[in-house]
Order: structure tokens, then C-alpha cells, then sequence
């Protein structure tokens, strides 16, 4: 019976590490795979063991046998947990490319193809990665990154068989090694091998680390369970044989089997309870195996009429099962002499799922479907069972199986290998505001997987990020297009904010100093005064500095004229100001002045500044701001024939010192003749590497054309020659901006 070879599971996996010829486990390997139900191929499993076995020539474990052990053992795990035939030989392979050389993922594909490639490369990924966990919640977080990145569970299972064997020849290794593979094993592996289901690995996962973790504890423990058993063996018998006849008694057919509980959750209970191992109760567990799910409820009821109970220790996990899919009932009772006792009633086929989890499945494979009933038990695998198991093989069924609980999620690594988790889509920019803001500040670029890419880059499970920074470096309004977090999204517009509010403080404050140096009144003057009066007379109570007042002034909210109240012997002179003002608009049809007295747009980062798309101010134009209502200041060309309908109170002179914004955009129309003229022309940007944004082309009745680009230059005297280059040309009549 096959559950009969499973049992055997853990007795199997001890022998494994003593034995020390390849060849007598290559044999043990093929008398499991002749036992299973389970159709195999002999000749492929056979040229996987020779395949292995060249590569792995001349290694040895560091407890001594030869390499190939190793793999062996893994295999024959796989195989007594009945996993199929590609896990089992990419177990005998999953070594390989790592650890020899001229051996390479193409090498095995070669050989057996890409399904066992797919697995043994996963299994290679996983390995690969080193975890140094101090907090649990880095240890959940790895975990998922575990169970998303692999999209085959069969990695998984062959990655704990892994683990297992490993685990079971620790001893060989180096005192730090030894700590750090059982640290690794307690934290990730075995609650993802709770996570699937898979019990019986997960319990010898924990009692293999904790004899490394906790040796001494581990040695107290074990000691007594041995002691206890032996001194107890009356009461197992007698309770097994109570049990046999009741239900015997009642024509219910079942197995009855007892057992002191695993070490690791002695040890757990010690921890937590703080009762001393001699106190302990609760310590023994037997199990009642039957065949139908009535049955479980027979068996309770006739066992709660034998013994005493402690009711509230009675759980129905059949009725609402664990979150993993686990189905049992359990009840404690007290045995003759007091002591306290578990008893778990459960049908075979939720043992089976109990005990060995996802890899159960094969074991029903022969079967049409679990009935929906079963099924239940996996709840999170539930549906793709209902949906796959019909139609597919078990191997499609696995490869299928993703875990959607972690679809929204990435993880990826620092270079110092701590994980970083975060939404789907996430880019560089985003890892490092997860870090630190100040590293999202001031990150200018990012290395993944140590090749330089750009910030909006998508980020993949596993990546390695490494953020490259500048001092100098801003946060830009254009990261906000592809952001993909909360904190970095927030973050940047808090920045954005500050900066804004900064350069409004001196663009309004530069408007004011203007207006007061017309009343020829030194700034420094409004030093002295109360920035309550302005607040009260102009019933702002958002007002609460004069810097607040500077932000008004300069989107647009307030005049700048205002200030004026604090000098009201200059207000006496308000309607000789008035007059000034409508002369003031004619002024700018004498730009050359306003451009020499300007406000400079040094150190401005164009957060408040938009360029007019009417005229296309390039860096050396003379230029005029004109403040807009809430959207800052609005840069136009003077010689911009939109600016005579603006109020003149809204206008401002502004100077490009110091500014570099590169590259401005503008317009060119050029009057063109010739058959080949676009082409000469298109010729002519390409050639000075001026970017062309936009074309239009038309041709007019006379043989003429015209042809309208929008370009990107980085300044006047640049545009200026090209436009100097361009009349140059034969086919072009003439040129002008627009
Ligand atoms: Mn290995």
C-alpha cells in the first residue's frame, strides 16, 4: 500500500545519510519508483544518475561520501513523497550547474529538455540566495518572496528536499555554517513547508534545526521523550487497544497508532507556558485514521463516552479547517492515570493531505477528481484543482499553479542582500524612497543586477537594486508619472511643494521689492513692520508672514501693490500710481529696458515657471512673465502679441540669468521651393543634432511650400545660427519663428 511507503518516509530519510554507495541508493531510488503506482521511465531516471554522477566526479560532501549522494538522497525523498518524475530528475540534477564546472542550464536542457531545465534553474535561484533574518517580519517577507517567485511549486519541493538532506548531514560543518542553514531552515523553510501543507517536512525540518539551534534544550528533550516512552509503554498499549476494540465494537474501521509529540513543539511549549518539562501535560497524541468522514464523527462520540474531555479543548477543523487546508478533529481526554491526552480523528485521505500537503496530490492522481468535499482542503488551491485536475497531467497542474495571494507584490534585494517589498510595477525610485527618503531624494539612477538602468525601469522578483546618487540631485515633477508607491509618491510632492514654496517666497518678494522701489522705499524698511496689519486689512487669516504674503503675491492671488499699506503717506499719492500703471502697459512695447531690470530666473527648476506655446521663449529672448492665476508665472517672448490683452498689474519683467532649462522648445516656419526641399531640410537637423518634436508641411498654389517645425534648441545663439544655416540652404526662401 503506498501509504505504507510514506510512512516509512522518516525511517527512509535517516538510513539516507548513512549509506555511503551511490550505486545501493541509486538502487533503493528505483525499488520506490517500481513500488509506486505511478508509470515511470527507467532509462531516463538511469541517464540522470550517470549524467549526475560524471558531473559531480571526484566531489566529495564535507561529511566524506561522494557528491553524488546527495542528489541521490534528494531524489529518493522526492520519491518516497511521491513526486513525479521530472522533480525527482531534477533532483539528481539540481546541484550540478552550480557547483561544476563546464556544466551549464543549456547543458541540462540539452539533455532532458526544459521542464526539468526550469526546475533545476529555479531551485539554482533559490540556493543562490543567502538570508540573514534578526526580525520575523523580514522572515514573512521572504517567505512570500519565495512562494511568489516560483511559479512552479515543484521547485519548492525539491528545494526542501534539499534542505532536508542537508539539514540531516549538518554535523559536518562548520560551527557557523551549521547555524546559519538551521536558523534559515526554522525561519523559511519550514513554514513555507507548513504553508503547503507539507507537515511531515516541516516537523523534521524543526527537530533537525533545533538540535543546532538549541542543542541543549534539543538533548533535555529528546532524553526524556526516550525515557518517558519506556516508562509509558503500558499506557500507549492500553490506550491503542481501548480505542481498537470500541471501535471494533461498533463496526468502524479504522487505525489507531500513538506517539509522543514532535520535540521542536515540546520545545515550543516550554517556551511559552514557562511549565517545566516534568510538568507537561498533554505531550502524547493519537491519531484514529478512517475511511469515511461520518466515521470521524462516530469515533468522537464514542470516545467522549469512554473518557473525560476537556470540552474546550475540542476543535472541528473538519468543519472549518486551518488556514493551510488542515482537516482533523481533536479532543483531549483524560487517560485512566490522569494523564492528559490528544486524540486527532481524521479520515485517510485528509491524513494524506494532512501529512504531505501539495504533494499528495499525485497520490489522487488515478482518481477522476476529489470529490468538491476534499477539495476544501486546500483552500487557496481550491479553485485551479476544480479547474485542472480534469483535464491536465500533474505536471501542467503544478506549473499552473501560481500563487495569486502574491500577485501584487515584488520583491527585491539591496545589495546587501535585505529584501524590500513592494507593489507591482514599483521602480528604483520607489525602492529607494522605501530605504530612505533622502536616498529618493537624491538618486540619479539605478544599477539592477549590476547593469545600469534607467529609474522608470519595472522592477522583477529577485532583482538586486543598487541606487546611484547625487548630491546635487532633485526630486523631478516627472518621476510622479511612474511612481508607483504611496510613501514615494507623497514624498516627492511634499518636496515639490517646498520647492515651490521657496522660489514663490523669492519670486514674490522680487515683485514687491519692485513695486516698493518705484515708491523709492528700501526694502529693508518692511524688516520692521507687523505682518499682522497686512493679515487684518486684507481679512487673509491664511496670512501669517510676510513669506506667506510673497507665495500669494506670486501666484497670482495678491497684488503686489499691497504692501503699499504699511506706507501710507506713498498711498496718498495712489492715483498718481494709477496713472503710472496705464502708461506701464505701453512700456512694453519698449522691451529692452524691462529685459536689463528684470527678475532673474536663476535657480528657478521651472517648477513655477510654464513657457507660453504661443511665442516659444528660448534662453537669450527678451522676456516678459506674466502671472497666472494659480499657475505660476507664464514666460512669454515681449515681442508676443498676446501680451497686449493681459492686465498690466500681472505682468513682470523677467531675466534668463543663470537659468538652464535645456533644451527650450520653438517653432520655425520655413518658406520652401524644390522637389527635394523637406528633404535637404530634415537632412540639415539631423546633421546639427536638433531634435525635431513636431513637422507640418504644406504646399502653397504658387510652387511654393511651407513647412512648420517645432525643435528643440538650447539656447537664442544657437537657434539663431541654425536659422543662419538654414537660409543657407537652396531650397530655403526664407525662415522665421513663430
Ligand atoms: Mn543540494
Amino acid at each position: 500500500m503506498k501509504t505504507d511507503i510514506l510512512h516509512s518516509a522518516d525511517y527512509q530519510s535517516h538510513t539516507l545519510t548513512s549509506e555511503k554507495n551511490p550505486d545501493v541508493l541509486f538502487d533503493t531510488l528505483i525499488h520506490l519508483l517500481d513500488n509506486r503506482t505511478i508509470p515511470y521511465d527507467k532509462n531516463l531516471i538511469t541517464k540522470a544518475y550517470s549524467f549526475a554522477l560524471q558531473a559531480h566526479q571526484g566531489q566529495f560532501r564535507a561529511s566524506g561520501e561522494p557528491y553524488i549522494c546527495h542528489p541521490l538522497a534528494v531524489s529518493i525523498t522526492l520519491a518516497l513523497y511521491n513526486v513525479d518524475q521530472d522533480s525527482i530528475i531534477a533532483g539528481m540534477l539540481h546541484d550540478i550547474v552550480e557547483d561544476c564546472t563546464g556544466y551549464t542550464m543549456d547543458s541540462i536542457e540539452k539533455e532532458f529538455g526544459a521542464d526539468i531545465t526550469r526546475i533545476v534553474a529555479g531551485v539554482t535561484k533559490i540556493t543562490k540566495m543567502h538570508f540573514s533574518t534578526k526580525e520575523e517580519a523580514a522572515a514573512e517577507n521572504i517567505r512570500k518572496m519565495i512562494l511568489a517567485m516560483t511559479t512552479d511549486l515543484r521547485v519548492i519541493l525539491v528545494k526542501l528536499a534539499d534542505r532536508l538532506h542537508n539539514l540531516h548531514t549538518l554535523s559536518s560543518l562548520s560551527i557557523a555554517k551549521q547555524q546559519r542553514i538551521a536558523h534559515e531552515s526554522l525561519e523559511i523553510y519550514a513554514p513555507i513547508a507548513n504553508r503547503l501543507g507539507l507537515h511531515r517536512i516541516k516537523l523534521q525540518l524543526e527537530d533537525l534545526s533545533l538540535a543546532y539551534t538549541k542543542p541543549e534544550s534539543y538533548r533535555q528533550i529528546q532524553t526524556w521523550v526516550q525515557q518517558y516512552e519506556i516508562k509509558e509503554k503500558n499506557l500507549f498499549e492500553e490506550t491503542i487497544q481501548t480505542i481498537k476494540n470500541t471501535l471494533a465494537e461498533n463496526s468502524v474501521v479504522g487505525t489507531v497508532y500513538g506517539r509522543v509529540k514532535q520535540i521542536y513543539s515540546i520545545y515550543k511549549k516550554i517556551q511559552s507556558t514557562n511549565i517545566p518539562l516534568e510538568d507537561l501535560h498533554d505531550i502524547i497524541a493519537f491519531r484514529v485514521l478512517v475511511d469515511k468522514i461520518a466515521d470521524c464523527y462516530a469515533v468522537l462520540g464514542l470516545i467522549h463516552y469512554q473518557w473525560k474531555f476537556i470540552p474546550k479543548r475540542f476543535k472541528d477543523y473538519i468543519s472549518l479547517p486551518k488556514s493551510n487546508g488542515y482537516q482533523s478533529l481533536h479532543t483531549t481526554i483524560f487517560s485512566p492515570f490522569g494523564d492528559r491526552m490528544e486524540v486527532q480523528i481524521r479520515t485517510k485521505q485528509m491524513h494524506e493531505l494532512a501529512e504531505y500537503g501539495v504533494a499528495s496530490h499525485w497520490l489522487y492522481k488515478e482518481k477522476e477528481r476529489l470529490d468538491t468535499n476534499d477539495a476544501r482542503q486546500y483552500h487557496w488551491l481550491n479553485k485551479i484543482i476544480e479547474e485542472k485536475i480534469i483535464e491536465e497531467d500533474s505536471a501542467t497542474f503544478l506549473q499552473s499553479l501560481r500563487f495569486e495571494l502574491f500577485q501584487d507584490e515584488v520583491f527585491v534585494f539591496t545589495p546587501n542582500g535585505a529584501l524590500i517589498e513592494l507593489p507591482e510595477g514599483s521602480c528604483p525610485v520607489d525602492f529607494a524612497y522605501a530605504i530612505h527618503s533622502e536616498l529618493g531624494e537624491k538618486c540619479t539612477g539605478a544599477r539592477i543586477n549590476n547593469v545600469i538602468k534607467p529609474l522608470n525601469t519595472i522592477l522583477q522578483h529577485g532583482d538586486i537594486v543598487e541606487i546611484i546618487t547625487d548630491s546635487k540631485r532633485e526630486p523631478s515633477r516627472n518621476w510622479l508619472n511612474f511612481v508607483k508607491t504611496g510613501k514615494a509618491r507623497t514624498k516627492i510632492k511634499a518636496f515639490l511643494r517646498k520647492k515651490e514654496r521657496a522660489e514663490s517666497i523669492l519670486l514674490g518678494k522680487s515683485m514687491v521689492e519692485k513695486v516698493l522701489k518705484k515708491h523709492k522705499i528700501a526694502f529693508s524698511r518692511l524688516a520692521k513692520k507687523d505682518s499682522k496689519l497686512l493679515a487684518d486689512t486684507l481679512e487673509h487669516s491664511a496670512l501669517k508672514t510676510f513669506d506667506d504674503f510673497f507665495v500669494l503675491v506670486a501666484n497670482g492671488t495678491l497684488s503686489p501693490q499691497k504692501i503699499m499699506i504699511y506706507f501710507p503717506e506713498s498711498l496718498c499719492e495712489e492715483k498718481h500710481i494709477d496713472k503710472h500703471s496705464e502708461q506701464h502697459s505701453k512700456e512694453y512695447s519698449l522691451p529692452e529696458k524691462r529685459f536689463t531690470e528684470g527678475i532673474s530666473l536663476a535657480g528657478m527648476n521651472d517648477i513655477l515657471l510654464e513657457y507660453a506655446s504661443c511665442c516659444n521663449p528660448v534662453n537669450g529672448d527678451a522676456i516678459v512673465g506674466y502671472i497666472s492665476r494659480g499657475r505660476g508665472v507664464v514666460v512669454h517672448n515681449v515681442y508676443c502679441s498676446h501680451l497686449n490683452s493681459y492686465e498690466p498689474e500681472r505682468l513682470l519683467s523677467l531675466n534668463w540669468e543663470g537659468h538652464a532649462n535645456s533644451p527650450y522648445r520653438t517653432k520655425l516656419i520655413l518658406r520652401l521651393s524644390g522637389d527635394s526641399s523637406l528633404q535637404e531640410v530634415t537632412t540639415f537637423f539631423t546633421k546639427a543634432h536638433i531634435l525635431i518634436e513636431e513637422a507640418n508641411f504644406k504646399t502653397l498654389s504658387n510652387g511654393f511650400a511651407e513647412a512648420q517645425f517645432t525643435i528643440q534648441v538650447p539656447d537664442i545663439a544657437f537657434l539663431y545660427k541654425a536659422i543662419q544655416e538654414l537660409e543657407q540652404l537652396q531650397s530655403v526662401k526664407e525662415v522665421y519663428r513663430t
